[in-house]
């Protein structure tokens, strides 16, 4: 995490207001003149299709060379290529005889074994002919004359012979030279994120440097009169800042760089002034004073920096008054989320909807959200409605995946969803789950 960026100048604040890509959309509200934000409420699949949309206009900001391993996590910026033929040799796959298939029609076959080939042998020095063998290892070279690879269990070897129990066809156990790349082309593309088997393929092309994209920027801005720092002793009525906190956290796990602002009290001009600082970076996320309160102040001095609102609010719980939009000039578009204050509801929201924009600033190819399944412990009653993610444990073992709520007190209970391993996601019109059934996770 970051602290706040020294080099953070000031925006103008009359930020203007531009006819967008998707300003055709019924979808879009924009608050050009006045500071009154109109109401959009969707559906979760909806908001979060809104979200994909966007997150597929927008790129990364530059490109970096990494050393191989610290490139683990980050997003490859270049294609890497095959220097040369994969495998570059015909490749035994098994410790055994090179032959030729054909002289082992008539079982049990006796062959002249003319030399051994080991994994880096030379295989040159063989041209294996009717009636012969070469001993070999697994990843060695196999020569020139034979066509497949009798594993070692079939054989028996009598001095310079061999006796081979089991017919075989030609090709068996050899993978071809140039059969998984030929040299030159594609083995990753740019958007991928590189995990360890990236890294193996980058390492088997000789690839000591990778070329990455910058990770982005992410600015954090809680806000709330009521909220302290965490080296303050909180007063009887204060709450110590967890969102900046776990919103920083979530952020480096999708690959983004946290920018923490200091906190914004519910007040127009200091709000805006932060607001203004957190525009600098690439991506704006700001928690709390998104409900219906007097003192929820966010979407009006966001509509003071003639933001475009996408949606103020999605059909889910937690996380209900999400807002989404984007504040500047053509050429400076900056994107934010006003995520709900209760700290269930800031994470959730921030893995259902920001996630997507970080993994696209961050170069990720898109992907889509996709749940896994579980099988309910225990029945869950609730009401229809809403979508709902509700933070659950995960156990079982192999094939028997099992979930089960955790006890909470609603969306600022941190202690419960610490405990909580997953989300179960109930569709808005269920108000029961039996268990037993099959239920939608979302993992953390
Ligand atoms: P709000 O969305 O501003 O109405 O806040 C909803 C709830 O979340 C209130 O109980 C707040 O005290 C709490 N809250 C807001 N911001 C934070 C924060 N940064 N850390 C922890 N709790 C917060
Ligand atoms: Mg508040």
């Amino acid at each position: 995490m970051t602290a706040r960026g020294e080099g953070f100048a000031k925006i103008a604040k009359k930020s203007v207001c531009v006819a967008s890509k998707f300003s055709s959309s019924p979808r879009i509200i924009s608050a050009m003149s006045s500071t009154q934000t109109p109401t959009q409420i969707l559906s979760f699949e909806e908001a979060r299709h809104l979200v994909e949309q966007h997150a597929a206009q927008v790129r990364p900001r530059g490109k970096e060379l990494a050393e191989l391993l610290d490139s683990a996590g980050q997003v490859l910026a270049e294609p890497v290529l095959a220097d040369r033929d994969f495998p570059a040799f015909a490749r035994a796959t098994r410790d055994g005889y090179a032959v030729r298939a054909a002289d082992l029609t008539k079982l049990p076959a006796t062959l002249d074994v003319i030399g051994e080939i080991k994994a880096g042998g030379a295989h040159q020095a063989f041209n294996v002919q009717p009636g012969q063998a070469v001993s070999i290892m697994t990843g060695a070279a196999a020569p020139t004359g034979s066509d497949s690879i009798v594993m070692v269990e079939y054989t028996e070897r009598q001095g310079d012979r061999v006796e081979i129990t089991k017919g075989i066809a030609a090709g068996d156990n050899i993978v071809p030279a140039g059969s998984e790349a030929k040299r030159g082309e594609r083995l990753l593309s740019p958007g991928l994120k590189l995990d360890h088997a990236a890294i193996a393929a980058a390492a088997s092309v000789g690839r000591s440097h990778l070329l990455v994209y910058a990770k982005p920027k992410v600015a954090v801005l809680s806000t709330g009169d009521e909220v302290v720092d965490i080296d303050v002793a909180p007063g009887p009525n204060q709450i110590r800042n967890s969102n900046s906190y776990s919103l920083a956290a979530q952020v480096q796990t999708a690959g983004g760089e946290p920018v923490v602002l200091p906190i914004a009290p519910d007040e127009p001009e200091r709000l805006g002034e932060l607001i203004s600082d957190g525009l600098e970076a690439d991506l704006l996320l700001l928690t709390g004073g998104v409900s219906m309160g007097k003192y929820d102040l966010v979407e009006q001095v966001l509509a003071e920096f003639h933001a475009e609102f996408f949606f103020t609010g999605a059909q889910i719980q937690p996380g209900k008054p999400i807002v989404f939009g984007r504040v500047g000039a053509s050429d400076g578009k900056k994107y934010f989320f006003g995520l709900p204050g209760n700290p269930i509801s800031t994470m959730v929201t921030f893995e259902l909807f920001a996630r997507p924009m970080i993994d696209a600033l961050a170069g990720l190819q898109p992907r889509k959200l996709i749940f896994l399944h579980a099988r309910l412990k225990s029945e869950i009653k609730t009401k229809i409605g809403l979508k709902r993610f509700l933070p659950a444990v995960l156990s079982g073992e192999f094939e028997q995946a099992e979930v089960e709520l955790v006890r909470w007190q609603g969306s600022g209970d941190i202690a419960a969803v610490s405990r909580a391993s997953c989300y179960i996601v109930i569709p808005s019109d269920r108000d029961r789950i039996e268990s037993g059934e099959w239920v939608p996770v979302l993992m953390r």
